[in-house]
């Protein structure tokens, strides 16, 4: 994190003293305002020209301004905890006006129908195994859209911007993850107002572990190899899920009926299997990512 160039400390002294020809004065200005080795040396010979200003000579207010400024912006590069945590606010809340508008509407949506799905069957005691057909699926689709490589028409100011890909990322899993589970969470009260079995925990317990481990799988098939392929593993991933849960004497799905009945379920497993895939795409992140290289966290 130095300026361009070799450091130049033999300028230094005549810089703050005001006597470097205007020219030079403004190379060196300009690196000392972008290198902290130079800034503090120049802040010592600062100091000196103050003595030396006290000794009756006068000192160039223009130089004195300029290191004002360097060290005032070395300062300004250094947040409080407070304001990093305004940062971090408003990096999420910026992202609103970012992701791709759709994704509000379309899990609203497929969580409605959902819903309207659940009401249909209530008693025929399969409500809350409908609903969590349709909770996670509209979690994976809506983050499926999140970040997509050659998806992205924010990928440019995402990295133009001093946050990291992954915070981004992250800021953006924050809100459309909680837009889900706020939307999944209405749903489930209203069904269990409504007399769906087993009450509220139960019914979470439905949708809440294939909701994590779909939404999982989708952020690192987006990441990975992109968007299409993610949402069609995740429409692929529902049909046999509901093939499944629709016709349950069937062998149709041959294998693959075991490996969704482990999926669908809530347990440390989903837990362990969604916190391992999220590591794993943040750890992708940056090694898929074309264009200019970006800071890590
Ligand atoms: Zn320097």
């Amino acid at each position: 994190v130095s300026g361009p160039g070799p450091h130049p400390l033999g300028d230094l002294a005549e810089l703050v003293a005001g006597v470097l020809p205007p020219d030079r004065a403004r190379v060196v200005g300009a690196h000392v305002a972008a290198c902290p080795v130079c800034r503090a040396e120049a802040a010592d010979w600062s100091a000196v020209a103050e003595s030396v200003r006290r000794a009756a000579i006068a000192p160039s207010p223009e130089l004195h301004g300029h290191i004002r400024i360097a060290l005032a912006s070395e300062r300004a590069t250094r947040p409080d905890a407070a304001a990093r945590l305004r940062w971090l606010l408003a990096l999420v809340v910026g992202q609103v006006r970012v992701v791709r508008r759709e994704i509000w509407p379309a899990s609203a949506v497929l969580m409605a129908i959902g819903a309207l799905a659940a009401v249909a069957l209530l008693g025929h005691g399969s409500a809350g195994t409908v609903f969590a057909l349709f909770a996670p699926l509209a979690a994976g689709l809506g983050i499926a859209l999140v970040y997509g490589p050659g998806n992205d028409p924010a990928l440019e100011l995402a990295l133009a911007t001093p946050a990291s890909p992954r915070l981004v990322l992250l800021a953006r899993l924050t809100l459309v993850v909680g837009w889900d589970l706020a939307l999944a969470m209405a749903a489930t009260l209203a069904l269990a107002v409504l007399g769906a079995g087993g009450g509220m925990l139960a019914l979470i317990g439905l949708w809440l572990g294939p909701m994590l481990v779909l939404g999982s799988l989708c952020l690192v098939l987006s990441v990975a190899v992109g968007t299409a392929p993610a949402i069609a593993v995740a429409m692929a991933l529902w049909a046999a899920r509901t093939l499944e849960v629709s016709r349950p004497t069937d062998t149709l799905l041959g294998p693959l009926g075991p490996v969704l009945d482990a999926v669908w379920q809530t347990n440390v497993l989903a837990v362990v299997v969604a916190l391992a895939t999220l590591a794993t795409s943040l750890w992708l992140l940056p090694r898929l990512r074309v264009g200019p290289p970006v800071d890590l966290i």
